[in-house]
């Protein structure tokens, strides 16, 4: 920690913070400048009471980190980008990749129908939900574990690999059982037992962005994640609720960039709930492959007109495949392969 003092203290005051530094198990090393002086205090805060609590002294200004508080989740101390495997297909790594599906599990003619067609335009791996996260009790809950027999069931028939959310620690063992992915929602992204229970499962974990979450208040949800023991994360920006009415959520591209900075794990883009509507998909995929997302998230339904959920944002499977062939020469210019 940086402890900054306020200008003309006396040196007796200085001395009772470098005191106080002291007595709560850390080293102080003093920098005197000109008007101010700055105390520098090393020690280990896991073990010590943190030392935000001297911003409760007079004679201090302020008191600052100097470390990031998420490490393992850091791109400091590791070397290159960590990629993600799910039954053969890397991503993070040189392949693009697209995971393509229902918003929720309906049935099987519409989820067999979708997975094949989304197949087809070369997604390879399908989401769908089995459990739905509803604003309302009166909304479409999701079939449940009829909903992952299902996906597991278009994953036999088709070769692809499934994500699917858990919404419940009680659940994480049935979820983990059917899915390759585990999917923790934007409603959930801060529920930590949660991420905890997604950890120990050993499944790759993708993490959405919560609705009003800081990309700090993110990587730190992911830290979890990695704390617990499982070193596969994916983060995955899905939008975040601003001002604007156009759309549903306001999709945060910057976060690719800033993700990619930050962390050594993949980000895939969610533009279904990132936008809430259909006709902004394409063009917001295209918007992240560019940025360098490793891969996407898309809604995608054989009828949005009779979707169970998000209607408005699932793009048909005529829709997705003209997506694929425009997002072509988006990614070939963008560095990975498709
Ligand atoms: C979804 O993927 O259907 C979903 C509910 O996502 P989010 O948690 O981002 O709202
Ligand atoms: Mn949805």
């Amino acid at each position: 920690m940086i402890i900054v003092l306020k200008p003309n203290i006396t040196r007796k005051e200085e001395k009772a913070v470098l005191a106080e530094i002291k007595k709560l198990g850390y080293k102080p090393h003093i920098m005197r400048g000109v008007e101010r002086t700055v105390i520098g205090a090393i020690g280990d805060e896991r073990t010590h009471q943190n030392l935000e609590t001297l911003m409760t002294w007079p004679q201090v200004e302020k008191v600052m980190p100097v470390q990031k508080r998420y490490k393992l989740v850091s791109r400091e101390g590791h070397q290159g980008n960590s990629i993600i495997e799910v039954r053969g297909n890397v991503i993070g790594g040189k392949r693009f990749q697209v995971m393509a599906g229902p918003c929720s599990v309906e049935s099987e003619t519409q989820l067999l129908t979708t997975a094949e067609a989304v197949k087809k335009s070369g997604a390879t791996i399908l989401r769908g939900g089995a459990f739905k996260p509803r604003t309302s009790p009166y909304e479409f809950q999701g079939l449940g574990a009829k909903g992952l027999k299902l996906l597991a069931k278009a994953r036999r028939e088709t070769g692809l690999a499934i994500i699917t959310e858990l919404l419940s620690e009680d659940h994480a063992e049935m979820v983990a059982e059917y899915t390759d992915i585990i999917q923790i929602g934007a409603r959930n992204a801060q529920n930590f037992q949660l991420l905890i229970a997604a950890a120990k499962t050993g499944k790759p974990v993708l993490l959405k962005r919560g609705l009003s979450m800081k990309i700090e208040e993110w990587l730190l949800a992911g830290e979890y994640v990695l704390a617990h023991g499982n070193p596969n994360l994916l983060f995955c920006e899905r939008g975040i609720r601003t001002f604007e009415t156009y759309t549903r959520n306001t999709l945060d591209l910057s976060t690719i960039p800033i993700i990619k900075q930050e962390s050594h794990f993949p980000i895939v883009v969610d533009p279904s709930q990132g936008s809430g509507r259909a006709d902004l998909v394409i063009a917001m995929c295209k918007g992240a492959v560019a940025m360098g997302a490793d891969a996407l998230l898309v809604e995608v339904h054989p009828n949005p007109a009779e979707a169970w959920s998000d209607g408005a944002q699932q793009v048909t499977l005529e829709g997705f495949a003209r997506l694929m062939e425009e997002l072509k020469p988006v990614v070939a210019a963008a560095g990975p392969e498709y």
